[in-house]
């Protein structure tokens, strides 16, 4: 952020109060620098990377230069993916709320095109496209460009490194009249630099110093540890730091779903994301994420571009990223919008020279962190409990449970001993938790009961189980044995080769109403 004002940047009044009911106060530094040049109709090449403010830098003078008394497309603004074409046709709404008759419109592929068409033949000044679909309109002649003011290609390298420089250059070349071209790219590859001499008017380049590219307030750790470990890692700093929210990186589409597999089998509402999802199945994945139906998103690098979610607590990396920038790019995940947020990288001593080269970039040192112990994981858990007991204690209502403590009658046990008993029953019941979320290889054919911690008073019947794992997981129902359900548990009998995926895809999901823990009995 700057002290600079967006009343500074001559931005008009609607566009301001836009900005006001966002919550942005002062323009970010690439928003200082590129908003005022390009309302000057300037060729701009900005290399900033996501969590810059780089999308409103070019956002705030589109919307702005737009004359919405014409029904035309006057920008179209190209994006690699369908969900950064999503985030940033948001984000231009917002920008334009006070724009009376604005119309920004996405266009991207997977979504039905006869939709698509209505909405252009109604009129849109914007249109916010990845580049297949956009050509496939312009194809078909459901989008005309006689009034193209101005073309913005939004992770311009990324479009590149997915192969559609074509596309690309077909879009430029569709445009009868010079057009305003603005790019956007974290790095400034030999393919952009092409891009910009063939088809860019003299453009100013506006690079952010790579020491602004990472967040200050991202506190960056390295942490030495075997591949082995890593998911077991990644649970213990999610738990000791309390976070709901983390994302983790992987280099490959496998170690994506390995990494989920172990993490869903310690219990933790886990997905991924990979180039392997189809998009329907993409969406699904991003929809629970945002939702917090999943706290640990896993993903490949490019399959989480575009990513635009504000509570991202923690970002691991699992694998030191191949390229220093995706280092940058991946950890802006985090820290957005002016929260703190922390990034683990984990590491092993052959790989020290990599990790050097991407501290050398980002001009920073990663701390050095240690693998939480399991008695730290204890420790923070017993502290996180001392503050519901006091919470509990300042709701008050506990005659009853007063009672019963005087119940227990003689001089033996001081109070302070009593609540410390109890203490440690709660603690110990977490790490036989812990010992069951990590389960052994049981015998397939087998069958093996497991606890599940509901039962008759919360309503439920075998039915209920059986739907709730046939529809939670992927074990069919008729492989589960007898069910025996008790006041507040119930006994399950299920083949051994399902009992991973069941703790996996069970724990923390609700049955009637309540959240479940379920362990090998
Ligand atoms: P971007 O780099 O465009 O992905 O933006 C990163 C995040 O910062 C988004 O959540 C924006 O809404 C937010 N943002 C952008 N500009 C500002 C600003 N000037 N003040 C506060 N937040 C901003």
């Amino acid at each position: 952020m700057t002290n600079s004002n967006f009343s500074d940047l001559s931005i008009s009044e609607p566009i301001l109060q836009g900005l006001q009911d966002m919550g942005f106060e002062h323009p970010t530094s690439v928003q200082e620098q590129c908003i005022p040049t390009l309302l000057k109709q300037k060729d701009v090449v900005g290399q900033a990377q996501t969590g810059t403010g780089k999308t409103a830098a070019f956002g705030i003078p589109v919307v702005q230069q737009t004359d919405v008394s014409i029904s035309e497309v006057q920008t179209i603004i190209m994006c690699p993916t369908r969900e950064l074409a999503i985030q940033v046709t948001g984000e231009l709404i917002k920008i334009g709320k006070y724009l009376d008759g604005l119309q920004v419109i996405p266009v991207y592929g997977g979504q039905s095109i006869s939709r698509q068409i209505k909405a252009l033949k109604r009129g849109a000044h914007i249109v916010v496209g990845t580049p297949g679909r956009t050509i496939d309109h312009l194809r078909r002649g459901t989008m005309k460009l006689d009034h193209l003011q101005r073309v913005v290609f939004d992770e311009a390298d990324e479009m590149l490194n997915m192969g559609f420089r074509q596309d690309m250059e077909q879009i430029l070349s569709y445009a009868d009249n010079p057009v305003q071209t603005i790019m956007f790219s974290a790095t400034m590859s030999k393919g952009i630099q092409k891009i910009m001499k063939r088809y860019m008017n003299n453009p100013q380049t506006i690079a952010i110093e790579r020491k602004k590219m990472t967040a200050p307030n991202i506190e960056q750790y390295m942490v030495e540890v075997r591949d082995s470990v890593r998911t077991e890692a990644i649970c213990r700093f999610m738990d000791i730091n309390g976070f709901s929210l983390a994302l983790v990186f992987c280099n490959t589409k496998r170690k994506t779903e390995k990494v989920t597999r172990e993490l869903q089998s310690r219990g933790y509402s886990s997905d991924f994301i990979n180039g392997d999802l189809n998009q329907n199945q993409r969406d699904r994945v991003m929809a629970k994420f945002r939702s917090g139906a999943i706290d640990i998103l896993v993903g490949t690098d490019v399959a989480a571009r575009g990513l635009d979610i504000d509570d991202i607590e923690a970002v691991f990396n699992y694998d030191i990223p191949q390229d220093p920038e995706y280092y940058v790019h991946r950890i802006g995940r985090t820290g957005r919008a002016g929260r703190s947020g922390m990034a683990i990288t984990f590491t092993t001593k052959s790989k020290r020279k990599q990790l050097r080269a991407i501290e050398k970039q980002i001009k920073t040192q990663l701390n050095p962190l240690d693998m939480p112990s399991t008695a730290d994981v204890r420790l923070s858990r017993m502290d996180g409990m001392m503050e519901e007991v006091v919470e509990v204690l300042e709701k008050g209502s506990l005659r009853t449970y007063i009672e019963q403590i005087e119940g227990l009658g003689d001089d033996r046990f001081t109070t302070i001993e009593i609540a410390a008993a109890l203490l440690k029953m709660q603690t110990a019941g977490t790490e036989s938790e812990e010992q069951a979320q990590q389960p052994a290889n049981y015998d397939d054919t087998a069958m093996i009961k497991m606890y599940f911690n509901v039962g008759k008073k919360n309503n439920v019947y075998p039915g209920d189980i059986v739907g709730a794992i046939s529809g939670e997981t992927s074990v069919p129902g008729n492989v589960i044995g007898n069910i025996d359900i008790y006041p507040k548990h119930s006994f399950v009998d299920v083949p051994g080769k399902y009992v991973k995926q069941i703790i996996g895809g069970m724990n923390q999901n609700k049955v009637k109403g309540k959240k479940v823990h379920v362990k090998v009995a």
